[in-house]
């Protein structure tokens, strides 16, 4: 099924990166598997690399936007979309960059919704977001959102953002996403020692009171400002024994065994749940059935990767829709077994987590 491509330029003139031909093996209607033996079926799509904050822990206050014409246009996204659906791809996260940047957002969002797509997602800061847009979305098929927000205290949240925005911002955000029902609303917070890990506990407090789905994330190492050390990762331990101080968890089932996060519910059945995703001190690699395409059209098999393959060139050229399944079946397969963060002789992606899609 793989076929011999020609190196094809790409519009910045470096060579296109394709990856190794698969054995038969990897071929199976339907179905994407990795050489692991895990099936793939989440996409995680970023449809720009734009973004209207600067979070310490993801992007460069100096970040040079990739030039336009490197992205892929609103029909390659779909195209992707499309082929990897038949490929057995069942759910799909929009990200960035920061996605409700993207101007065609909303025709993107329509087209999706016309697909058999189970479970369409996207994460968003919720700055630019109104009535209006949210509802839209959902009308257009977007199923659910998750938000980011890193701190309840306002100075935090601009010190980390490094944008003029505040705690206001996101709890209106939380609010216009649930009257438009793009449940359920989780709401990621990445936790970085000595910068908001004294909010833990608040944060279920905040999980509570808005009931909704907080997900408290292990600082990885994607950051921008190249600072990520295993000092400043606060464990997925240490972040329960901070919220059992106050509320008594309980953990819940995993009801998706592909789901990243550990998940707890309140034992006095207040609303809200917690959820932790462990990514450095409880990898999960075994259980990932994930897969990402960034804004410019490169597979990332995994978010820490070194190699990406290069599907641009292909989309660009005229390519057959089992030429492109061909390639990404063939890029799936590469598929490292873990992500080696504990290994001492761990290297960082150069790409960090808002060009890679988070
Ligand atoms: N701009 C959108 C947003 O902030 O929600 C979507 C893109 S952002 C890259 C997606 C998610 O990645 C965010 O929830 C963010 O907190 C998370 N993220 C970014 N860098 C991270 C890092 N170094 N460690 C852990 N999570 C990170
Ligand atoms: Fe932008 Fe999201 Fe990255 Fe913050 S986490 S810089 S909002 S892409």
């Amino acid at each position: 099924m793989s076929t011999a491509l020609p190196i094809i330029l790409s519009s910045s003139d470096e060579p296109a990166n394709k990856p190794p031909a698969a054995p038969l093996e990897a071929n199976r209607p339907g179905q994407l598997y990795d050489s692991h033996g895990r099936v793939i079926h989440d996409l995680r799509l970023s449809i720009t690399d734009r973004c209207n904050f600067r979070c310490r822990y993801c992007m460069e206050p100096d970040y040079k936007y990739m030039p336009q014409r490197e992205l892929l246009s609103f029909e390659e996204y779909l195209t992707v979309v499309r082929v990897c659906l038949t490929l057995g791809i069942t759910k799909i996260r929009v990200t960035g960059g920061e996605p409700t940047l993207y101007s065609q957002l909303l025709p993107l969002l329509t087209e999706l919704g016309k697909m058999a797509i189970e479970d369409i997602a996207m994460t968003t800061n919720g700055s630019l977001m109104t009535q209006e847009s949210a509802k839209a979305w959902k009308e257009a098929g977007l199923h659910r959102i998750t938000l980011s927000l890193d701190s309840l205290r306002d100075d935090r949240v601009e010190h980390i953002t490094r944008a003029k925005t505040n705690l206001n911002s996101s709890i209106n955000a939380i609010k216009i996403a649930k009257a438009a029902g793009l449940s359920p609303i989780r709401v990621n917070v990445v936790i970085m020692r000595d910068v908001n890990d004294d909010e833990i506990a608040d944060f279920a407090d905040f999980a509570r009171e808005h009931e909704i789905d907080v997900r408290l994330i292990e600082f990885m190492p994607l950051d921008s400002d190249r600072a990520w050390h295993r000092s400043a990762v606060v464990s997925a331990d240490e972040m329960l024994e901070a919220i059992n101080k106050r509320h008594t968890l309980v953990q819940l089932d995993r009801k998706n065994p592909h789901s990243p996060s550990l998940n707890f519910g309140f034992a006095d059945k207040s609303l809200g749940k917690i959820g932790i995703i462990a990514s450095v001190t409880r990898p999960f690699c075994g259980a990932c059935s994930r897969l990402r395409v960034t804004a410019d059209g490169k597979i990332r098999a995994c978010l820490f990767s070194l190699e990406e393959w290069d599907l641009r060139p292909l989309l660009r050229s005229g390519a057959s829709d089992e030429e492109l399944a061909a390639f990404i079946v063939d890029s799936v397969w590469t598929k490292q077994k873990g992500h080696s963060i504990n290994a001492a002789d761990f290297v960082q992606p150069k790409r960090t987590m808002s060009a890679i899609g988070g």
